[in-house]
């Protein structure tokens, strides 16, 4: 028995009851059941399923399966985190298809795992089958030919939309609001042309009937509005202020930060020219970090080879890639070994880091910190976005802040309930609210406190709660 498959009642046979007796007259068979665990051996993606102890300390670390529980989670035999893994190759791809989605990818089993395995990439693998096959709807007029579609390598048909004999059959579409949010991109380059526009239509009744009705946007969260200039806009008229620099880096204009929250990214400028660094804000690529999360697989191995194409020359030129949203950092620091060649995921994840984790360094070799802005005593509530936790580099800021001369208290829960598009999800707002609250009776009211948190969803989570300003943790060490 273990915390993942029910117990049984299996009955002891009585070997010395009347028929056993006579063992000359019986003839033995022996039945394995295997239970699809062959064709998962076969499975390259499936296979690392197969190694899983059923320790349970994947479901005690999600805080999706915390808050739902049980088989509210999903699932016919297995459930929880490496439910889905185990329920698609025992039972079919249906069958891991509930619990599936309420993976947020936000990795906190990874590191829990005693064995090792990758259960948000077997997540996202499943969701990227379950896609292919999924029904098409009645909208997709209003997003075709607007967003990339899902190919293989030789622009065929992809392996599994062929036939059980190869033939390619009808190709199915993905649903609309796995396309919108796995375009995201898209939409904040068509916003970005008419911000106040864009704002208006969103905020309107009409505008959000259309985002619930079509694309399952739930009307009780407030979309992160369109920025009137963005961070590549703002830093094209400003140019570096660095004359003689102490060193040369890019900074990543990640999606959020470029068209919704351009303040982050120039406060990210100020504290890295404070420190004496030249920085560039080149244009490169969404990560493809929108599309994976929806199970996009060919759509962001596209956009991986893109950011790798627009970063490789600047690295080759002696540049670190210093990013400010850390789901885009996991995707360069983990997420790309999955996508790319082993040598340019390498390069990649090796020259960049997390903007906080770069101050620290620039300071401990030498930097002046008293450049930057200081806390004198400020109390901040800090929540570390959870990949950027399981990437190990929470403590960076903490640290940096503290020298800075914050006070600050850190959040223990596993991941604010936003993850990204998750809450923004009509079927799941409430879930996603119920892991919020864990969030909130974690740090309290933060009476008097300043509240920050390092990644988008999380900000958005902060606000909803506490219904007050939430700063990157750049923001507060900026100078003006
Ligand atoms: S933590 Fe790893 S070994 Fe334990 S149940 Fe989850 S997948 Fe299996």
């Amino acid at each position: 028995m273990s915390l993942l498959t029910p117990p049984v009642e299996t009955p002891v046979p009585d070997f010395e009851a009347d028929e056993f007796r006579d063992a000359d007259d019986r003839e033995f068979h022996l039945v394995l059941l295997d239970n699809g665990r062959m064709a998962m051996r076969e499975d390259d993606q499936l296979r690392e399923t197969l190694y899983c102890i059923r320790c349970g300390a994947c479901s005690n670390s999600c805080s999706n399966f915390q808050t739902v529980g049980g088989h509210g989670f999903g699932g016919e035999t297995y459930t929880g985190g490496i439910g889905t893994g185990w329920e698609a190759g025992v039972h079919g791809l249906d069958s891991a298809r509930e619990m599936n989605d309420l993976c947020t990818g936000c990795s906190r089993c990874v590191p829990k795992c005693p064995v090792g395995i990758d259960i948000p990439w077997i997540n996202t693998v499943v969701r990227d089958r379950l896609n292919r096959d999924a029904d098409a709807g009645a909208y997709e007029f209003l997003v075709d030919g607007l967003v990339p579609g899902e190919r293989d390598d030789d622009g065929g048909m992809p392996e599994a939309d062929r036939d059980r004999d190869g033939q390619e059959g009808n190709r199915r579409r993905l649903d609309r609001q796995k396309w919108l949010f796995g375009n995201i991109e898209t939409v904040a380059k068509v916003g970005s042309l008419a911000p106040g526009v864009a704002n208006a239509v969103a905020g309107s009744r009409p505008g959000e009937w259309v985002l619930e009705t079509v694309f399952g946007v739930d009307p009780r969260r407030n979309l992160p509005e369109f920025a009137d200039e963005t961070l590549r806009e703002w830093y094209g008229s400003r140019g570096s202020r660095v004359r003689d620099p102490a060193r040369d880096v890019v900074l990543y204009p990640d999606l959020y930060t470029e068209y919704f929250r351009p303040e982050r990214g120039k406060a990210a400028v100020r504290a890295l020219e404070a420190l004496e660094v030249r920085v560039h804000v080149p244009p490169v690529p969404e990560s493809g970090r929108a599309p994976f999360s929806q199970g996009m697989i060919e759509s962001a191995r596209e956009q991986a080879e893109a950011v790798h194409g627009a970063l490789v020359t600047h690295i080759d030129g002696g540049r670190d890639v210093v990013v400010v949203e850390p789901s885009d950092l996991a995707m360069f620091q983990s997420d790309y070994e999955k996508l790319l060649p082993d040598a340019s995921a390498r390069r990649l994840a090796d020259n960049s880091y997390d903007v906080m984790e770069f101050v620290y360094g620039l300071v401990n070799n030498g930097a002046d910190i008293a450049h930057l802005s200081t806390g004198d005593e400020t109390s901040v509530a800090y929540h570390s976005h959870c990949q950027q936790r399981t990437l190990g580099l929470e403590k960076y800021t903490t640290a940096v802040l503290e020298d800075a001369g914050y006070e600050v208290r850190t959040s223990d829960v596993e991941c604010c309930g936003m993850a990204g598009s998750f809450g923004y999800k009509r079927e799941y707002f409430e879930v996603s609210e119920a892991v919020g609250q864990h969030l909130r009776d974690d740090l309290g009211d933060c009476e008097g406190e300043r509240l920050a948190a390092s990644g988008t969803s999380c900000q958005e989570q902060l606000r909803a709660l506490y219904d007050r300003p939430v700063s990157h943790p750049v923001e507060l060490i900026a100078p003006d």
